[in-house]
C-alpha cells in the first residue's frame, strides 16, 4: 500500500518525516528525478510529468496514483452503484494525509502545498471523480478557511480533527439561492452571546458524512450581503437535520443533501472570521476552489481517456486497429490536445494563486474549459468504445454522467463566463 503523504510532507509534527524512504521507495516506481529522462514505463505513456513538478510534487503525485489505484479503483463501481461511499476509503484519506494537505504538520496535516492539492484532486478524479471531490471541498474550502481565519482556539478545535478523522461540508446554496448565492435566507438572530439559525441550505456535497459545517447566514439582512456570516456548526448541534440525499445522474458515490436550521443555538465564538464578511469569504474560496474542481475535471477527463485509448488500439474492424483510421487519429488527436490545455489553464491558476498573484479569470478559465474537455472527453470515449462504451462493463458511461457537474457547481458555465467578461471589460478599459 502507497505510504502516508505526511512522512514525507512538511516538518516534524507528531508524525516522522523521512523524505528519504519514500524518495527512494517513489523512485523505484518511477517518479521523475533530477537529470532522469521520464522513461514511458515510469511516467504513464499518456501524460509524462511536466519538468516543472517539484521533487515533492512529483512524489505525491505518484504515491496518490498507486494509492487511487490499489485502494479506491476496485471500489469505485459498487460505490456508484449504492450511491454511497465506502467508509474505508473515507478512513484511508485521512490515513494517507489526503484531508489535511496544506495544514501545518503542527495540527497533524501533510504540510504541502496548495499546487499538492490540485494534483492530489487531478489522480482521485482519474480513479473516482465522487472521491476527488470529497478531498476537495476538504481542502480547498473547509481547511483553507479555517486556516485563513480560524481563531487559535478554533484551530486547535478543528484542525487536527480535520486531518485525521472529521469531514467538513460546505454550505452556501439555498433552494431559491444558487448562481445569486447571497441573496440566501438563513438568518441568524444575535441574542447576548449567542445566535440562533433558522433556514435551511440544499445540495451540500459530503453532508452525510460530514462532522462539521461551515454554513452562510445572514445576521442582519437589512444590510443585505453584508449581514453574511461564516457560523462553524457541528453535526451533533440540536436543531440540524440532515435530509435524505439527493438521486443524482453522476458523482453518485458523494452525498448531496438539504439540511434543515431548526432554532440551532451557535455560541458567538462559533463565528468563523468576522460577523458580514461571509460574502467576502464565500467569493474568496470560491474564487480558489473552482480551481479544484478544474482539476477534478482534469483528472476525470485523463481517467476515462486512459480507459478507452488501449481498447481502440486493441479492437479490430475492417482487418485493422480503429486506431489506425485517420478519422480515430485526428478526433483522438484532438481530444488528447484539448485535455493537455485544460491541465495547463489548470495548473497556470494554481500556480499563479500559490505566487500571491491575481488569479481569479484564469481560476475561471480553467473551470469553464476543463468542464467542456470533460464534457467531449467523455462523449467521444463512448463513441470510440462503440457500443460496450455505452454499458457498465467499462467505466466509461460513469465518466460520462460524472462530468456533467463541472458545468454545475462552484458557479455555473455561465457564470464564469460572466466573471471573464468583467475582466476582459476592466482591461480594455471598458
Ligand atoms: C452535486 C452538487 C453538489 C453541490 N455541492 C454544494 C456544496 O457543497 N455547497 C453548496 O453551497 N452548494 C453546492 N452545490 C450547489 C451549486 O453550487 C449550485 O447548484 C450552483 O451554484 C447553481 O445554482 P442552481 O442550481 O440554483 O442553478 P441556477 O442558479 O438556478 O441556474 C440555472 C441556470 O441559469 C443560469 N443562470 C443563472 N443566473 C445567470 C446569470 N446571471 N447569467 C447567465 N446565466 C445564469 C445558470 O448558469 C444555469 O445554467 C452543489 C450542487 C450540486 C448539483
Amino acid at each position: 500500500m502507497a505510504a502516508p503523504l505526511a512522512r514525507f510532507c512538511g516538518k516534524l509534527g507528531k508524525r516522522v518525516a523521512r523524505p528519504w524512504a519514500l524518495s527512494a521507495r517513489a523512485l523505484q516506481q518511477g517518479a521523475s528525478r533530477p537529470g532522469a529522462e521520464p522513461s514511458l514505463e515510469a511516467s504513464g505513456a499518456a501524460h509524462p510529468p511536466l519538468q516543472s513538478f517539484t521533487e515533492e510534487e512529483s512524489m505525491m503525485r505518484e504515491t496518490v496514483k498507486k494509492f487511487a489505484q490499489e485502494r479506491i479503483a476496485p471500489l469505485v463501481s459498487k460505490m456508484d452503484e449504492n450511491s454511497a461511499m465506502d467508509e474505508a476509503v473515507i478512513k484511508d484519506l485521512f490515513d494517507q494525509g489526503l484531508m489535511g494537505i496544506e495544514i501545518d504538520p503542527q495540527y497533524g496535516g501533510t504540510g504541502a502545498s496548495f499546487f499538492s492539492s490540485i494534483l492530489v484532486i487531478e489522480e482521485l478524479a482519474k480513479v473516482d471523480p465522487s472521491v476527488a471531490v470529497l478531498c476537495d471541498i476538504q481542502n480547498t474550502l473547509i481547511n483553507t478557511l479555517f486556516v485563513k481565519l480560524g481563531t487559535e482556539a478554533q484551530k486547535e478545535c478543528y484542525l487536527p480533527r480535520l486531518s485525521t478523522e472529521m469531514v467538513g461540508s460546505f454550505c452556501l446554496s439555498e433552494a431559491e439561492s444558487g448562481s445569486d448565492a447571497f441573496s440566501l435566507k438563513t438568518r441568524a438572530e444575535k441574542h447576548k452571546d449567542y445566535y440562533i439559525i433558522n433556514g435551511s441550505k440544499m445540495w451540500i456535497s459530503n453532508a452525510e458524512y460530514a462532522g462539521v459545517f461551515l454554513v452562510m447566514a445572514n445576521v442582519d439582512p437589512s444590510a443585505g450581503y453584508r449581514g453574511i456570516t461564516c457560523f462553524i456548526v457541528d453535526r451533533d448541534t440540536e436543531g440540524l437535520h440532515i435530509g435524505r440525499k439527493e438521486n443524482k445522474l453522476g458523482l453518485r458515490a458523494s452525498s448531496t443533501c438539504p439540511l434543515n436550521f431548526d432554532n440551532v443555538k451557535v455560541p458567538e465564538s462559533n463565528i468563523l472570521g468576522k460577523a458580514g464578511q461571509g460574502y467576502k469569504y464565500a467569493i474568496g474560496m470560491l474564487n480558489e476552489g473552482r480551481i479544484g474542481i478544474a482539476a477534478q475535471m482534469v483528472g476525470l477527463a485523463q481517467g476515462c481517456f486512459d480507459q478507452t485509448i488501449p481498447y481502440v488500439q486493441q479492437r479490430v474492424q475492417f482487418g485493422k486497429r480503429i486506431f489506425d483510421f485517420q478519422g480515430m487519429q485526428h478526433q483522438i488527436s484532438h481530444v488528447a490536445t484539448q485535455l493537455e490545455a485544460a491541465r495547463l489553464l489548470t495548473y497556470n491558476a494554481a500556480r499563479l494563486k500559490e505566487a500571491g498573484k491575481p488569479f481569479i479569470k484564469e481560476a475561471c478559465m480553467a473551470k469553464y474549459f476543463a468542464a467542456e474537455v470533460a464534457t467531449l472527453t467523455t462523449s467521444k470515449c463512448i463513441e470510440w468504445m462503440g457500443g460496450v462504451g455505452f454499458t457498465k462493463d467499462y467505466p466509461i458511461e460513469k465518466f460520462y454522467r460524472d462530468c456533467k457537474i463541472g458545468t454545475i457547481y462552484e458557479g455555473t458555465t455561465n457564470i464564469q463566463l460572466t466573471t471573464i467578461s468583467k475582466f476582459i471589460d476592466q482591461e480594455y478599459n471598458g
